[in-house]
């Protein structure tokens, strides 16, 4: 590879020290472990292409550096790229330890590979857009060194040119996105934040920037592989993406993996480029809340990422691989449409995409996860590949379900989002109520918006969407609510089927099917309050009914029956039998035929209720009093003191 230079002998004097360590560790720790997972050697899974890079100055080197760059032509470059030179400084993108040459670029952009044959889809490039940048860039040749600042002028970085080259956007946006429309952020980027030149070359890092609130939570490839496998002791460590706050669906699929892989590396994307979202440090501090409650502290590590998304779908999925490879990770969770834009990518490309590469040349393994949800009827979060049920019975997980219902002002149900995430999570979603000027506050625009500030609207349930009324909530407070359009940022029926499926079609969960389907466009916010109440009513009643039901029949100590249910058959019974003796005198004095049938009763009638009456009180004659002293159920083919010896 042209532009890869070899690393500092200091630098190379870390890498092994740490590779050393993890294996002195691993060795002493061998003979007192009991594992049975060794799929993976000791010290966990090499970094891709065997070296982890750091491209950081340090004491004496930085200095000169320093001082140096203070004197040399400065390109300037966006906040991404900044991202992208601390990535490559710390390893995380390792092996590349600058910007690609011309080989690299079309090995990635042709083969899905580096020109060394090595795995990698998404080109790493600089090409600075801008006049002045293009002045800056002209004047440049093979072996200058120029200064990488953002646009306050603050000095990231130096590069080392190794090579000039141009491309064709269209070609790049429709090799890594598959789509040469602007729409697709990815390709937008590459027109309008792009220059026409390419610099290659590696870089070194004058300084690291400062992460605010996630610095306390930060960690790089180099910490991680301490922390996995010397602290912990782990053998094989799988990664978790999200750029959503955590919902039972994610811990769902975390530990099903955590069930057969010995640590669980949670790592979310703290940066973004959607504009609808929740705050990153209330993302990040709902995991922890996650953590706190749900979670092993021992088998789980936690991390913020900064790395710029764009939407490269399948491409993306084998970069966010490599990526926790580099972290340590043995294994990651790609789920369905990983890293997927707006429909551009089928559904499942990117767990195809892992075909095209060898498993060992990957080096870390994919674990594919379907879609979950919570299903009512088996109790549990399950996906289609477990649950034999139907929707009927099912609450999505739904990230953006969840993202729109927190947004209205409500908690969804337990089975979807734990409720020590959701304290935590409401306050922190953008934009935070409905509308611009708080009409479409559920909680009521009289009061002060609920939703602005993070509280749940309790009281005062919105009307149907255009409208203006009044509703009296439980504790008979009335609100006025003026709707306006009603909507958080996508129509109610959206949230509705992104969360309730059963809700279209069936008048309860797991219940009778309406007559007809319910028309999404006629939904309002009304249907949005019913289907989420029943929610979190049934979801848990669903199963415990089937529960009861059979234990309710099979229990032969009557003891677990908490007193109710037989009490109240028999004293259904007693009512019965009253109602039977009335009955009876009525078929005794009744008239073998009556002039008038709407008036009086003849005597085969008044039987006929009568004989309907009995057949019913043997129904709960069959409940409440079957077998009392269990003598038809309990025998032993043996004296009972011979099962004791
Ligand atoms: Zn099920």
């Amino acid at each position: 590879m042209r532009e890869e230079v070899g690393l500092g002998s200091a630098v190379d004097q870390v890498v092994e020290r740490v590779e050393v360590r993890a294996a002195e560790t691993a060795e002493v720790r061998a003979p007192h472990t009991q594992r049975v997972n060794r799929v993976v050697e000791p010290g966990g899974c090499p970094p891709h292409g065997g070296r982890l890079i750091d491209r950081r100055l340090r004491g004496a080197a930085l200095e000169s550096a320093r001082q140096e760059a203070a004197t040399l032509p400065a390109l300037v470059i966006d906040q991404d790229q900044v991202v992208t030179l601390e990535m490559i400084a710390t390893g995380v993108l390792s092996p590349l330890e600058g910007f690609m040459g011309e080989d690299n670029y079309r090995s990635v952009l042709h083969e899905k590979r580096l020109a060394s044959g090595l795995p990698w889809t998404i080109p790493m490039t600089l090409a600075p857009a801008g006049e002045l940048n293009r002045a800056v860039t002209a004047r440049l040749g093979r072996g200058d060194r120029v200064a990488l600042a953002d646009q306050s002028g603050h000095r990231w970085a130096v590069l080392t040119v190794t090579e000039k080259f141009t491309y064709d956007r269209d070609e790049r946006a429709v090799q890594v996105f598959a789509t040469d429309e602007r729409r697709h952020p990815g390709v937008d980027y590459i027109h309008r934040r792009m220059g026409d030149t390419c610099l290659a070359g590696p870089i070194d890092l004058l300084e690291r920037p400062d992460w605010g609130p996630f610095e306390k939570y930060r960690l790089e490839p180099v910490d991680t592989r301490r922390v996995f496998f010397e602290e912990r002791g782990w053998r094989t460590v799988v990664g978790f993406q999200t750029a959503n706050p955590l919902h039972r669906g994610h811990e769902y699929l975390q530990k099903c993996a955590l069930e057969i892989i010995d640590g669980l590396f949670i790592h979310p994307i703290v940066e973004t480029t959607r504009k609808a979202y929740f705050r990153n440090e209330y993302r990040i501090e709902a995991y922890k809340a996650a953590l706190d409650n749900y979670y092993p502290a021992d088998r789980v590590v936690l991390a913020p990422l900064r790395v710029t998304m764009t939407y490269a779908g399948p491409r993306e999925a084998i970069l966010h691989a490599i990526v926790r490879k580099n972290f340590g990770c043995t294994h990651f969770i790609v789920g369905r449409d990983h890293a997927g834009f707006g429909g551009y990518y089928d559904k499942y490309a990117a767990w195809r995409i892992f075909d095209e590469y060898d498993q060992a040349e990957l080096g870390i393994q994919p674990l594919f996860f379907r879609d979950s949800f919570y299903c009512t009827r088996c109790g549990t979060v399950a996906t289609e590949k477990t649950c034999p049920h139907g929707e009927e019975y099912h609450l999505t997980m739904s990230g953006t379900g969840v993202q729109d219902i927190l947004r209205y002002g409500y908690l969804p149900p337990k089975e979807i989002l734990r409720p020590e995430v959701g304290q935590v999570i409401i306050q922190g979603i953008q934009p935070k109520g409905t509308d611009a000027d708080g009409a479409g506050d559920i909680a009521g625009s009289a009061t002060a918006p609920a939703a602005a500030t993070g509280v749940a609207g309790i009281t005062g349930a919105a009307g149907g969407t255009g409208g203006s009324n009044s509703t009296t909530d439980a504790n008979g407070s009335v609100s006025t609510v003026s709707t306006g359009d009603g909507q958080a940022i996508k129509p109610v029926a959206d949230t509705i089927k992104g969360l309730f499926p059963y809700y279209l079609t069936h008048h309860r969960l797991g219940g009778k099917r309406r007559r007809r389907r319910l028309d999404p466009a006629e939904l309002t916010m009304r249907d949005l309050e019913a289907a989420l109440a029943e929610g979190r009513e049934r979801a848990g009643e669903v199963y415990q009914e089937v529960f009861e039901a059979v234990a309710g029949l099979f229990d032969i100590a009557r003891a677990a029956d908490r007193g109710g249910r037989i009490a109240a058959l028999r004293e259904a019974l007693r009512r019965q039998k009253e109602l039977i003796t009335a009955l009876e005198e009525k078929v005794r004095v009744a008239q073998e035929e009556v002039p008038d049938p709407f008036m009086f009763q003849d005597r085969p009638e008044a039987q006929r209720e009568l004989d309907s009456a009995r057949e019913i009180a043997r129904e709960i004659a069959g409940l409440a009093e079957r077998d009392p002293d269990f003598k038809a159920r309990v025998w032993n083919p043996m004296p009972y003191e011979e099962y004791r010896r």
